[in-house]
């Protein structure tokens, strides 16, 4: 699984969109990209991002609609969004983040400080982007060395269920379905299938409740996994 975080860029001006995905990517971001809510909404359903700069004027629905949609959405509450705004009205900054939205930059902005706030707005959302250690428990993940122990005794994972147990333990209590899943640890362009990911929750289920007793991997039937 790639550590790379995933950012969706939503800005109707294709200029400020280049840069943007110039810069992103040359930082070492994966970035999608949209022109409108609508094309937002829906990438967001296909490829789930970790972290979202929404232009606040777009045609059709504005990035305020957008931002109070994803903030009341239990599958993308988490995700920071970061609003970009040409608008300089200390109260339309108030009204960018009663809607949720988690920062805001008035354009025009400096790329280092986009990239700064990025940085901190990932490092807060999605710990595992900047190399720290998860804790679950009494489980804990190095991910820089991909290497995961409960108490003092390392388990030994397959790449596929360590890159699971990560998705699971950087959003625990968040419920994961299983194209969620495969999309993360498989990858997009692959097609593998669902009950593939079933098979192995499975080995680590068996992997995790050998160490640690119990089984800390709840099915929610019907909708996919879930870390408890
Ligand atoms: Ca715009």
């Amino acid at each position: 699984m790639s550590l790379k975080a995933r950012i969706l860029i939503v800005e109707d001006e294709a200029s400020q969109l280049a840069v943007l995905e110039y810069n992103l990517t040359s930082a070492g971001y994966e970035a999608v990209k949209a022109t409108d809510g609508q094309e937002a909404l829906q990438l967001i359903d296909e490829q789930m991002p970790d972290l979202i700069l929404l232009d606040w004027m777009l045609p059709g629905i504005s990035g305020i609609e957008i931002c109070r949609q994803l903030k009341v959405r239990k599958d993308t509450q988490a995700v920071p969004i970061i609003m970009l705004s040409a608008r300089s009205e200390e109260v339309d900054k108030v009204r960018g983040l009663e809607t949720g939205a988690d920062d805001y930059l008035q354009k025009p902005y400096g790329i280092k400080e986009l990239l700064a706030r990025v940085r901190l707005q990932l490092k807060r959302a999605r710990p595992a982007t900047t190399g720290a250690e998860l804790w679950h428990g009494d489980l804990r993940m190095d991910t820089a060395g991909q290497r995961v122990w409960c108490a003092d005794h390392e388990i030994v994972l397959g790449p596929r269920e360590y890159a699971l147990l990560l998705a699971l333990m950087e959003r625990p209590g968040k419920v994961f379905g299983r194209g969620a899943l495969l999309d993360q640890v498989w990858g997009r362009e692959c097609d593998v299938e669902t009950r593939t990911v079933d098979v192995h929750i499975a080995r680590l289920r068996k992997a995790l409740i050998k160490y640690k007793g119990e089984n800390i991997i709840r099915t929610i039937r019907g909708s996919g996994y879930s870390l408890f």
